[in-house]
C-alpha cells in the first residue's frame, strides 16, 4: 500500500469517520470486504438514504449493487476513494456539514446538487455519474451583466 493511502488508513481511523462508516454499513445491514488501497466495501447497502449508488464514510464505500460490479466501475469506485481522502483532510465527519453546504450552494446555483459542489467536482464529477449543469438561467444572466459591467467600467489610474 502506497505511504499516502496508509496516511489516509490511520487518519480516517484516528478522526472517527471510519467507524461511522462501519456503524452505518451495520445500520444498513451491508456486508463489509477489504478493497484496495485500505478501504473497506460495504455491498448490499439496504437502507433508502442517501439515494446515491455508492457514497463513502472515512474509509467505508458503500453500495446497493455487488462488490463485484463495484471493483468492475473503476471511475466510480476512484470518485468514492477521492472522497475517503477528503474525509482525511478534512478530520473526519467534520466534511459532512461541510458537504452537504456545499450541495446547497450547488443546488441554489444549478439546481443540481453536484454540478458545483466542491468535494463533488475535486472527486470528479463525471467519474461521480454527475453532469457539469450551467447556473440557473437568471443567475447567469446575473453573471453576464455583472461581467459586462466589469469590462466596461472605467480603469482608475494612480497619478504620482
Ligand atoms: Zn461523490
Amino acid at each position: 500500500m502506497r505511504a499516502a493511502y496508509r496516511v489516509r488508513l490511520v487518519a480516517n481511523l484516528v478522526n472517527g469517520s471510519t467507524l461511522f462508516g462501519v456503524l452505518v454499513a451495520a445500520a444498513g445491514r451491508a456486508r463489509l470486504a477489504r478493497g484496495r488501497d485500505g478501504l473497506l466495501i460495504g455491498d448490499r447497502y439496504r437502507l433508502p438514504v442517501p439515494p446515491a449508488p455508492a457514497f463513502t464514510l472515512g474509509n467505508v464505500i458503500m453500495t446497493r449493487i455487488e462488490r463485484d460490479a463495484l471493483l468492475r466501475q473503476e471511475a466510480l469506485l476512484a470518485h468514492e476513494a477521492r472522497h475517503a481522502t477528503q474525509f482525511a483532510w478534512c478530520a473526519g465527519l467534520v466534511m459532512l456539514p461541510l458537504y452537504f453546504t456545499a450541495a446547497g450552494v450547488s443546488w441554489v446555483l444549478t439546481g443540481d446538487f453536484g454540478s458545483r459542489n466542491i468535494f463533488e467536482r475535486r472527486a470528479g464529477l463525471a467519474d461521480g455519474g454527475y453532469a457539469d449543469r450551467p447556473l440557473r438561467p437568471a443567475l447567469a444572466r446575473c453573471a453576464g451583466w455583472a461581467g459586462r459591467a466589469a469590462a466596461t467600467r472605467p480603469r482608475r489610474h494612480r497619478q504620482a
